[in-house]
């Protein structure tokens, strides 16, 4: 990227927009990267620069950048019905219909479906759900919420807290004192030596198990979990893990929520992560690739069980207090309707597959570069994770932000990949990537592991 900022918008995009994750100091001298336009899995800057979208926008993207068909569904419903709530029994054709199809499509059986417009409100709202639930049957002590470490659920203040990054909770006050955190599942960086993916799995979930007993079972309402997490590093959980997990919940009257925000709708290469990882949760949070990301909305899926407490609750105090008004949004039903529509039309499952087997493949070829220490994922959410020594699995200090070099440098050769936790870079790509549009994030990854090498050994 070029450090001349002349235009206007660079210029006014620094006196007035605050950028999420981003160094304040270090934006106003270099100003922001400008995207004008999107085309299959290609985005273009403002000079003109096309790069290839490795990581989906935010994991989201899933039908690239111009399925004229999702614009068009947004346009039909808009020019019919922009907006309709849906509290107090109004609801909305689209609303309905995209509820039905997520309880068919579901990978358990599941009863009802409450829109929100974002993964953080799907998270938040779960949470309140799983305390509304033992509220219900009367075990009102049941409110702490045990999450894992380099989980993430979302940017609210309990979201946040549920997530398992301490970046995320250092100038917040918080987590919430509600909040316990239990073993992250990546095997390659804490199983111990010599330690089988089963044995790790055994050990976790006695951990987890021994939190519970410890905390009290009475007084915890909800286990939080991604099918395979995400932002904490691209982790797949090693086998027998949400078996054993599981178990140690059921004993214990503890919900499973799980949050498919990343997974769900063909990620992994089933619909839904909880089908490749065999979990079978209470709720369901989804969002992201639910409408292609071509507008917002997140849903909750909830069992029949929490929904018969939910509702006798409403019973007793009159009403269900909680709803966000744009909750079942007609125009962001209908695109994501017209999405689900596309996924099942196109075999999208079958593609994320066969490219998702093509990705990791190639990214193999990596396997004896003297920077990657791992390469692990599942359909077309693959990552690699970088070290100092790959004997030792030793790290790089945070601060020489390894990962970030090679993301840079692959950027300047047109191809987006991004730096998640702990020096891992993640392959996400639009679930309609070709394989030639998978060699060439190849290639770019290639130019820029050498790259880096050289100015890291540079570096000393
Ligand atoms: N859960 C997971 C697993 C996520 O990856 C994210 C976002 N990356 C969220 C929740 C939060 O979603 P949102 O940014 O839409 O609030």
């Amino acid at each position: 990227m070029t450090t001349e900022y002349h235009s206007s918008n660079q210029e006014r995009d620094i006196a007035y927009v605050v950028h999420p994750h981003t160094n304040f100091d270090t934006h106003e001298k270099i100003g922001p990267h400008i995207l004008e336009r999107g085309e299959g899995v290609y985005v273009i800057d403002d000079k003109g620069n096309r790069y290839i979208e490795g990581v989906s926008g935010l994991w989201c993207t899933s039908l690239g950048f111009s399925e004229q068909r999702l614009v068009d569904a947004a346009t039909k419903q808009m020019s019919t019905l922009p907006f309709c709530q849906t509290f107090a029994h109004r609801s909305n054709r689209p609303a309905i219909e995209l509820a039905e199809k997520l309880i068919e499509i579901a990978p358990v059986p599941m009863s009802k479906v409450l829109f929100q417009c974002s993964g953080s409100e799907a998270n938040d709202t779960a949470i309140k759900l799983a305390w509304y639930h033992h509220r219900a049957r009367g075990h009102d002590r049941k409110v702490k919420i045990i999450g894992r470490d380099r989980g993430y659920h979302g940017t609210g203040a309990a979201t946040a807290s549920v997530t398992g990054l301490p970046y995320y909770h250092v100038d917040f006050n918080i987590p919430f004192e509600w909040v316990l955190h239990t073993d992250c599942p990546n095997h390659y960086r804490f199983a111990q030596a010599g330690e089988s993916e089963e044995a790790f799995a055994t050990r976790l979930a006695s951990n987890l198990e021994d939190m519970i007993l410890r905390e009290g079972p009475e007084n915890i309402a909800a286990f939080f979990a991604e099918p395979v997490m995400g932002v904490g590093g691209v982790v797949v959980p090693p086998a027998t893990y949400f078996e054993k997990i599981q178990a140690v919940l059921k004993r214990h009257d503890i919900l499973l929520i799980a949050d498919e925000v990343i997974c769900g709708f063909g990620r992994t290469g089933t619909m839904w992560g909880c089908q490749s990882q065999g979990i079978q949760p209470d709720l369901i949070t989804c969002a992201k690739a639910m409408s292609a990301a071509y507008l917002p909305i997140s849903a909750v899926l909830i069992s029949e069980t929490v929904y018969e407490s939910m509702k006798e609750q409403t019973k007793k105090i009159g009403g269900f207090a909680h709803g966000y008004t744009y909750g079942g949004h007609p125009v962001c039903a209908a695109v994501a309707l017209e999405t689900i529509k596309i996924y099942e039309e196109r075999n999208i499952l079958g593609q994320v597959q066969e490219s998702g087997a093509y990705l990791r493949e190639r990214l193999e070829e990596f396997a004896n570069h003297s920077l990657v220490g791992d390469i692990r994922g599942v359909g077309l959410m693959q990552a690699i994770e970088l070290v100092r020594n790959k004997e030792t699995r030793e790290q790089f200090n945070i601060n020489q932000q390894v990962a970030g070099f090679v993301s840079k440098s692959a950027q300047d050769d047109g191809v987006i990949i991004r730096p998640v936790t702990g020096d891992t870079l993640a392959f996400a790509p639009p679930l309609i990537i070709s394989r030639s549009e998978i060699d060439l994030i190849i290639g770019a990854t290639a130019a820029a592991l050498d790259k880096t090498e050289k100015w890291v050994s540079e570096q000393g």
